[in-house]
């Protein structure tokens, strides 16, 4: 069984290619535009893991995240952050939202693989499949 990942990433661009790594690491992505549109994803599927975009129109990545852990429905699901301005200071507002992780856009394969690997459930079945 793969794991599940939803991507909330507003970005077309940067959609296609979260989910073309997300495919190279047996991991299946189902992907939401907006911030309302991911909290309606992770709540009907459960996703093992969320990668969130932090710059979303309408409700950012930060809300969609404190929204997201005071939900028990979805509280235990990691959340890694996405931003494409690497700012001082994002870190630490990412992780005082709730966010598990933190990722720079663009994208570094190394740091999205070590990120996943830290972050996915490591069931024997998972594993194996
Ligand atoms: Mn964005």
């Amino acid at each position: 069984m793969a794991w599940r990942v939803l991507v909330v990433e507003d970005n077309p661009v940067n959609l296609e290619l979260v989910t073309e790594l997300l495919e190279q690491e047996g991991c299946e992505a189902l992907a939401a535009e907006s911030a309302d549109a991911g909290l309606r994803l992770a709540a009907a599927e459960r996703p093992d893991l969320i990668l969130m975009d932090l710059q979303l129109p309408g409700m950012t990545g930060y809300e969609a995240t404190r929204r997201l852990k005071a939900d028990p429905a979805t509280a235990t699901i990691p959340v890694v952050a996405l931003t494409a301005h690497a700012m001082r200071g994002d870190d630490a507002a990412a992780k005082e939202a709730g966010c598990d992780g933190y990722l720079t856009k663009p994208l570094s394969t190394q740091a999205f693989r070590e990120t996943l690997r830290r972050l996915l459930p490591r069931g024997a079945a998972r594993a194996e499949g």
